[in-house]
């Protein structure tokens, strides 16, 4: 029997990719079951989000969704727009991406009594904001515990799901050794790498200051830094007042991180907060151990001493002798890589996400699961 899809309009709070949220959407509309949701984008500008979903064939409209700070007529046409969208796609649930896209979607969608998804991937409070889109929202999706604990006064509103990876994508490979002499790393040096937003919240700074205390131990490792943000060209410098210039390698944004982490032999995240890190799940399952800090939601994802080692966060010496040990054990650091890889298997892959996407759709609409 072939059933009509449900249609589903995802509201997305940027147009371009600011950061692995947006990665992680288009991840989901990627796997969502075509046969039975119809979705729809709608982007508040062009840019990567929606060329992403155009790839992917679906239908993207672009809304504007100005500040709610001051509102005014803008907001009440943005507010139009949407639920006209929701209207003539006949969308039977509302998924907001972001803050902005909730309080968008709630407002819209709300009035025609359509359930609206809030789907959380930040962890930090919005103080009494968090209360009214919560207020407005049928339900929420927190991406780890520490993002869920933002809304510990509303348990029963709350809905756990980890985001999950494309394990065909980062799956265990070779290392390239043209990649590595691109990257400008000598042939048997041991390198520690790491991939993030060169942002505050990132804590790159004590990253960098326990590459100088590993390299007064131990000489000769090398360490690639993938990703851009505005303090690169400051930790650039940085590096250098360090002494650091010929053995930290900063890459830029890259596309083939799968081939940069089959490189390394210890990855490491220094951030000060994090809601879920994706970057970490990615390491574990290219099976690389992870040095990383207990900051946020951190711990859901890597098992201290299993799959890693989890230092306290904003300080550089605990990292560095976390990334010494496991440079000098290898048999160890190969212990936690493999258990990595089996954590991201068991626990966060893009299937069980999507899966767990979908049966929220289902039970928030009162339809069955079909099977197959
Ligand atoms: N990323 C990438 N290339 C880069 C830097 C980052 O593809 O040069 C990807 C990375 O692989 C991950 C995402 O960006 O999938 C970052 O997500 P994460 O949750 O780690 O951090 P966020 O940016 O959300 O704080």
């Amino acid at each position: 029997m072939s059933e009509i899809p449900t249609s589903i309009l995802v509201v997305s709070n940027h147009g371009h990719i600011v950061g692995g949220g947006e990665m992680s959407l288009l991840d989901l509309l990627r796997g969502l079951d075509r046969r039975r949701w119809a979705t729809a984008l709608v982007v508040p500008e062009e840019g990567g989000v929606a060329s992403g979903a155009r790839e992917l064939g679906l239908p993207v409209h672009v809304v504007p969704l100005p500040t709610l700070r001051y509102p005014g007529p803008r907001v009440v046409r943005s507010v139009g727009a949407l639920a006209r969208l929701a209207r003539t796609t006949n969308a039977a649930l509302i998924h907001a991406n972001g803050s902005r896209a909730m309080a968008y979607a709630g407002l819209a969608g709300r009035p025609a009594g359509r359930p609206v998804v809030w789907h959380v991937r930040i962890a930090d409070s919005d103080g009494p904001i968090d209360r009214a889109l919560c207020a407005l929202a049928t339900e929420v999706i927190a991406i780890s515990r520490a993002v869920a604990r933002r809304f510990a006064w509303a348990p029963k509103k709350v809905r756990l799901i980890p985001n999950g990876i494309d394990l065909g994508r980062f799956t265990p490979r070779p290392p390239s050794a043209s990649l590595r002499a691109a990257l400008g790393v000598p042939p048997s040096a041991p390198i520690v790498a790491s991939v993030g937003r060169f942002v505050e919240v990132k804590g790159y700074r004590y990253l960098l200051e326990a590459a100088a205390q590993v390299a007064r131990a131990r000489a000769g490792v090398h360490w690639i830094l993938v990703g851009d943000g505005e303090l690169r060209g400051e930790l650039e410098a940085h590096a250098r007042s360090l002494g650091l210039a010929p053995q930290v390698h900063f890459t830029g944004w890259r596309d083939d991180i799968p081939d940069v982490l089959a490189l390394c032999d210890v990855f490491v995240l220094p951030s000060l907060r994090e809601a879920f890190g994706r970057v970490l799940v990615e390491a574990m399952a290219m099976g690389r151990p992870v040095v990383a800090t207990t900051g946020g939601g951190v711990p859901d994802v890597v098992v201290d001493g299993e799959t890693g080692l989890l230092v306290d966060p904003a300080a550089s010496a605990p990292l560095a002798a976390a990334v010494q040990t496991l440079l000098e054990n290898p048999g160890r650091a190969g212990h936690l890589g493999a258990a990595g890889r089996r954590r991201a298997q068991s626990t966060f892959s893009l299937t069980a996400h999507v899966d767990a996407v979908e049966r929220a759709y289902a039970e928030l609409l009162g339809v069955d699961r079909v099977a197959g």
